[in-house]
C-alpha cells in the first residue's frame, strides 16, 4: 500500500475482478466526482443519485443501496475504460464544474463564501492554501536573519518549523521530551488513538493512507517521526531542553529566552519573536482529593503510563470517565482481575460503528489508483466534521429544557444517544442510568463508541461507581457512603490543566509584566495568537481555538501558522522589530468569543470541563464555524497591531 494517495495516484493494471472488488468498499460520493475527472461527462453528478447533507452521518450520504449499486456499475465500466487507454485523464474541469461537483458532493447549496476555503482544502490542483502570497519576494537575508524560537515539536512545533524553512527563516525548536510528536509521544497508555478521522486528522499538503479510519497512538506518532525525518526538521530541534523563562528586550527588541538542557545546564537564546507550541493538554492534573499522597500502591496518570506496566491479575482503580480513560478502561479490563471504574460525571457517547475499522482493502486500493478520489474523500471526511454538529450545539435560547439540551436539535442528538444506550444496556437499568449524562450533548468531548465501552462497563470484573470519592487511603480509596476499595494499582484518568497555559514556564513582556500574573489563570489572545503586550510572542493552539464537535485540530494549526507567517511577513516588509497586538482590538475580540460560547452547548452553567477556567469562564474553546476561523486567519491586519 501507498502512503502518498492524494496526489500521485498507481496506474491501474489490475483485472476486471479487482476493480470490482475494490467498488465494494467505495465512498459512492468521492467516487462519483471522480468519475467526472475520468470521463468529463457532468451527467454523472446531475442525475437523481445524489448525497444529502441532511444523511452526512451515514458514511454513503444517503445514496441508497440500489443506488450505490448503479454507480458501481458505471463506475466500474469507467474504470476498466480508463485502464485500458493507458490511464490518461480527459482535459480537468473548470472552476464551475469543480464547483458544481462540489455542491453535489456535500449534497446541499453551498455558501458562495465558503468557495475559496473549500478549493483550497480541496486543492485539486496542487496549490498550498496555507502558505501566503508573496513570501519569496521578500529578500533572502532578511528572511534569514530573522530568528525564530519555536517551543515544542508536537503538531504544531513541527509545522511552524516546515513552515519557517520552506521560507527560509531561521529557526530553533526546543523540545522538553527526546522525541518529536507530544501529545502523541507523550500519550502511550493502551488503546490510545486518534477520535477525530483521520483523513482530515494529517497535514493537508502530507497525506497518508490511514489504516483505520481512527488510527492508533504508534501510527500517528510515526506519521509525525516521518513528517519530521522527510522535511530534515530534526536537526534544528533541540531535545531534552526546556525552556525555562524568557524576557522581552525592550531595548533591542529581542526575546531572550533560557533554556535547560538534561543535564542542567542553562543558556540563553535570542530570538526576535517566539512561537508557543506547547499544546493544551500535556500538563497532567492530579485530582484534589484528600489523602492523595498517602496512597502506598503503584499509582499513575493516563498520560505518564509506565514503560512495563503489567496489569494481568491486577485490581485497578480508575478515577475519570474523559476521553483518555474511555480508551484505556475497555484494554485494561482484558487483563485486569477487577476494574473499579470512579465516575463523577459520564461522557456522552455516540455510536460510530467505523470507530476501530480498519480502512477496508478496496478503499485503499481507490484511494491509491483512481484519480483525485483521495482528495474529494478528504473534503467529504472535512465537510462532514467541518461545521459537523456545530448547529446541534447551538443554544436555542426559547428551548425551555436548557439543563438537559440547549436546543430542540440537541434534544434529539441527546434522544438518540440515549436510545442507542438503551439498546446496549437497556437490561441493566441501574447501569444505563448511570451512563445517561445530565448535561447537554456537545457540553463536553463526545466520545465515538462502537459498543466497546458499553460493553466493558458490563464485563463482571468492571465496576462502575457513581458514588463521590471522599479520600484516597493507603490501600485505595474511600467513597462518601463509607464504602472501601482497595486496588494493586490506581490510575488518574484525571485530564490536564490546560488553563494555565504555558505554565511552568514564565515569560517577560512589555514593562517586565509577567504573563502568568497577566493572564491570572485566564489566558486569552487575540485570534488566540496574539496577546498584547507580548511583542512578537505568537502562540498556536493558544487560547480559545480547541473545538469540541467540529474539525480538526491541525486544520486549527495550519491556519494559526499561515496568520503567524503573515505577521513576520509584515515586520520583514516594514522593517519594524516588532509588532503588539492593539489591547482594544484584543478586548473586542474576546468579548466576542465569549458571547460565542455562552450559546453553545460548552458554555452551559452546569457543565464542568476542562474547557473552563476556575470562574467558569471558556478559556479554550472557539465557538464559531471552522470557515469563520479559516477568514479571521487568513492574513494580519496590520491596523490590529502597534509595530516599533
Ligand atoms: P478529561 O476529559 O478532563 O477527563 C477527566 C476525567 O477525570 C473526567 O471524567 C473528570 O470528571 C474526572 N475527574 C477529574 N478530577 C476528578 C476528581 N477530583 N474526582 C473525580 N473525578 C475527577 O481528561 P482526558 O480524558 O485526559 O481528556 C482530555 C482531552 O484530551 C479530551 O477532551 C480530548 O480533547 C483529548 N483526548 C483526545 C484523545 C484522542 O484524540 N484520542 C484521547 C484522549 C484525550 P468530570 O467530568 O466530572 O470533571
Amino acid at each position: 500500500m501507498s502512503d502518498n494517495a492524494f496526489d500521485i495516484w498507481e496506474p491501474m493494471v489490475e483485472d476486471d475482478e479487482a476493480i470490482r472488488a475494490a467498488l465494494e468498499d467505495a465512498n459512492i460520493p468521492a467516487l462519483m466526482v471522480s468519475l467526472v475527472h475520468l470521463t468529463g461527462d457532468m451527467d454523472i453528478v446531475r442525475g437523481e443519485i445524489r448525497p444529502r447533507a441532511r444523511n452526512l452521518a451515514d458514511p454513503q450520504a444517503g445514496v441508497k443501496e440500489d443506488q450505490q449499486a448503479v454507480v458501481r456499475e458505471i463506475a466500474f465500466e469507467v474504470l476498466k475504460a480508463y485502464r485500458d487507454r493507458g490511464c490518461t485523464l480527459p482535459p480537468a474541469p473548470d472552476r464551475a464544474r469543480v464547483w458544481e461537483m462540489m455542491n453535489f458532493m456535500i449534497g446541499e447549496e453551498i455558501p458562495e463564501d465558503y468557495g475559496a476555503f473549500l478549493e483550497g482544502e480541496l486543492s485539486l490542483n496542487g496549490e498550498d492554501p496555507f502558505v501566503p502570497p508573496g513570501m519569496d519576494d521578500l529578500p533572502g537575508d532578511k528572511r534569514r536573519d530573522f530568528r525564530v524560537l519555536i517551543i515544542g515539536a508536537g503538531m504544531s512545533g513541527l509545522l511552524a518549523a516546515h513552515r519557517l524553512q520552506e521560507a527560509g527563516i531561521s529557526f530553533t525548536v526546543v523540545e522538553k521530551n527526546a522525541d518529536v510528536g507530544g501529545t502523541w509521544l507523550e500519550n502511550t497508555y493502551p488503546g490510545c488513538r486518534v477520535d477525530s478521522p483521520n483523513h482530515s486528522y494529517s497535514y493537508s499538503f502530507v497525506p497518508k493512507n490511514w489504516p483505520q479510519y481512527f488510527s492508533t497512538q504508534q501510527v500517528l506518532l510515526d506519521y509525525f517521526r516521518q513528517f519530521a525525518a522527510d522535511f530534515r526538521l530534526r536537526e534544528h530541534i533541540r531535545f531534552q531542553t526546556e525552556v525555562v523563562c524568557g524576557r522581552f528586550d525592550e531595548e533591542r527588541k529581542v526575546w531572550k529566552v533560557e533554556v535547560r538542557d538534561k543535564e542542567g545546564v542553562r543558556q540563553t537564546i535570542e530570538a526576535n519573536a517566539i512561537i508557543s507550541a506547547v499544546g493544551q493538554l500535556n500538563r497532567p492534573k492530579l485530582p484534589d482529593i484528600a489523602g492523595r499522597e498517602c496512597y502506598g500502591g503503584v499509582a499513575f496518570h493516563s498520560a505518564r503510563w509506565p514503560r512495563e506496566c503489567d496489569l494481568m491479575d491486577k485490581r485497578v482503580g480508575v478515577i475519570g470517565t474523559g476521553a483518555s480513560a474511555f480508551q484505556f478502561v475497555p484494554e485494561i479490563a482484558k487483563q485486569a482481575r477487577e476494574v473499579f471504574v470512579f465516575q463523577r460525571t459520564p461522557p456522552w457517547i455516540q455510536p460510530n460503528p467505523h470507530y476501530h475499522a480498519n480502512v477496508p482493502e478496496g478503499q485503499h486500493y481507490l484511494l491509491n489508483h483512481v484519480p483525485f478520489y483521495a482528495k474529494w474523500f478528504r473534503l467529504f471526511m472535512f465537510w462532514r466534521s467541518a461545521e459537523g454538529m456545530l448547529g446541534a450545539a447551538k443554544k436555542d435560547p426559547a428551548w425551555p429544557h436548557q439543563e438537559r439540551a440547549v436546543s430542540k436539535a440537541n434534544d434529539k442528538v441527546r434522544q438518540r444517544i440515549i436510545e442507542y444506550i438503551e439498546s446496549v444496556l437497556g437490561d441493566d437499568p441501574e447501569l444505563m442510568q448511570k451512563c445517561i449524562p445530565d448535561f447537554p450533548p456537545a457540553g463536553k468531548r463526545m466520545l465515538w463508541d462502537n459498543g466497546l465501552w458499553l460493553r466493558t462497563l458490563k464485563r463482571e470484573n468492571v465496576h462502575l461507581i457513581t458514588d463521590p470519592i471522599a479520600r484516597i487511603t493507603e490501600s485505595g480509596l474511600t467513597t462518601r457512603s463509607g464504602e472501601d476499595y482497595d486496588f494493586d494499582v490506581l490510575i488518574y484518568g484525571t485530564g490536564f490543566q490546560p488553563s494555565r497555559m504555558l505554565w511552568p514556564m514564565t515569560f517577560e513582556g512589555v514593562g517586565r509584566r509577567d504573563l502568568q500574573t497577566h493572564w491570572d489563570g485566564d489566558p486569552r489572545a487575540y485570534k488566540g495568537v496574539s496577546i498584547p503586550g507580548f511583542p512578537n510572542f505568537f502562540c498556536m493552539y493558544g487560547p480559545n481555538t480547541n473545538i469540541v464537535v467540529n474539525g480538526s485540530i491541525i486544520f486549527f494549526s495550519e491556519c494559526e501558522m499561515r496568520y503567524i507567517l503573515g505577521c513576520i511577513k509584515l515586520l520583514i516588509e516594514t522593517g519594524c522589530a516588532a509588532m503588539d497586538c492593539k489591547r482594544d482590538v484584543h478586548d473586542r475580540y474576546n468579548e466576542r468569543i465569549d458571547a460565542g460560547n455562552l450559546e453553545m452547548a460548552w458554555g452551559a452553567p452546569n457543565v464542568r470541563s476542562w474547557y473552563k477556567n476556575e470562574a467558569g469562564r471558556v478559556t479554550q474553546n472557539w465557538p464559531f464555524s471552522m470557515h469563520e476561523f479559516w477568514k479571521q486567519t487568513r492574513a494580519p491586519d496590520p491596523e490590529d497591531y502597534v509595530f516599533v
